[in-house]
């Protein structure tokens, strides 16, 4: 016979915390979202051992003041939402209060910060208790997790080779790095640093991430769609068909600000490209579509890798109009002669 029960307060919040937290890449992603969140002009993110040893993200954001740091590690406690309304219509990139419980649940989370307002800092440290300490440093907030799935061996185990879990929090930063040109993102792996934007625009952005010559041969291009979905706003860089990949991961996808691997606007930048590839390339392309936050539900994947359009085909249709346009009339041919 089979008995129906209630599952325990903190195995719900192991299982749910294993949803958002499945990999060290996904810790990366809520920690830059936070630090954006919080207005950071500067993040700095550093990894040890693929992040298995050590991950820390610092930025020079907001920050937060002794109460609300210690309410920040609880769970479904945020400052960005108030009521189910604002769920349709996320204007962050949280909404859900559960980044930091979830890594705090996975892992050991040392949280320091500093609001412009108050004298000193804040240090919040959970391990199998919650402490709440004065510490000093600048306005801005430092996240140092440590122990990752120590206490999930079998997640642990599933977990690819140190180089491979880099490998994706790389991935994961260069495409916030060129979705926000704007913000200066520094990654150091194991000492060395492997990246670094000096946030000052989408060329410069892609020179850190790739190299010269291609940044030598893209276009930045803006344009704005009246559609009947409100008004849908395209814009980023393209590099010139002359230079392209053998796999779509190098097209760089992000909706109101959040960088993610997107599909609808993925193929539709590529559909753009129109003849200018052949079938079995890809091009290397930034695209970040801003529309209405009610038009886009954020709200579909535990760990945010996913969204919904409400209308698909109007984002479709503006994206390829838009990278259509900005690359119609150049003189392709004589750029990829160019090198520098
Ligand atoms: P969410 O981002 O969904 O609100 P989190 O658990 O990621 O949930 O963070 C909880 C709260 O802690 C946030 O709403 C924010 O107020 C605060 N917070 C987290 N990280 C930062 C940061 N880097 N700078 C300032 N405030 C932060
Ligand atoms: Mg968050």
């Amino acid at each position: 016979m089979t008995v129906v029960r209630t599952l325990d307060t903190d195995t719900i919040e192991r299982i749910a915390a294993g949803e958002v937290i499945t990999r060290p890449a996904n810790v990366v992603t809520e920690l830059v979202e936070n630090a954006l969140d919080a207005d950071a002009t500067r993040i700095s993110i550093t990894v040890e051992n693929g992040g298995l040893d050590r991950l820390q993200v610092s930025d020079d954001g907001h920050g937060m003041d002794e109460a609300d740091a210690a309410l920040a590690v609880e769970r479904h406690t945020t400052s960005k939402i108030e009521d189910a309304t604002d769920v349709d219509r996320v204007e962050t990139l949280g909404f859900r209060g559960e980044a930091l419980p979830s890594i705090a649940t996975v892992a050991r989370l040392e949280l320091t910060t500093k609001t412009a307002g108050s004298v000193g800092g804040t240090r919040v440290t959970v391990e199998d208790e919650k402490t709440v300490e004065p510490a000093g440093r600048g306005v801005g907030t430092t996240v140092e997790v440590t122990e990752l799935f120590s206490r999930l061996p079998a997640r642990r185990a599933s977990l690819g080779s140190p180089t491979q879990e880099f490998g994706h929090i790389s991935r994961a930063v260069s495409r916030y790095a060129l979705c926000h040109p704007d913000v200066r993102i520094r990654l150091i792996h194991d000492g060395n640093t492997v990246l670094s934007t000096p946030g000052t625009g989408r060329t410069d952005a892609i020179l850190s991430v790739y190299d010269r010559s291609i940044a030598g041969q893209s276009t930045e291009f803006a344009s704005e769609h009246e559609t009947d979905a409100g008004v849908i706003s395209v814009e980023g860089s393209l590099v010139y068909p002359a230079v392209t990949r053998s796999k779509p991961t190098h097209v760089y996808t992000a909706v109101n600000g959040r960088a993610l691997s997107e599909a609808t606007i993925r193929n539709a930048t590529v559909a753009g490209y129109e003849s200018l590839l052949a079938s079995d390339r890809y091009p290397i392309a930034i695209v970040t579509v801003t529309l209405p936050p009610e038009r886009v539900d954020v709200n579909v994947h535990p760990a945010k890798e996913s969204v919904r359009f409400d209308d698909n085909e109007a984002v479709a249709t503006a994206v390829e109009q838009a990278v259509s346009e900005a690359l119609s009339g150049r003189d392709l041919s004589r750029r990829a002669e160019f090198s520098f």
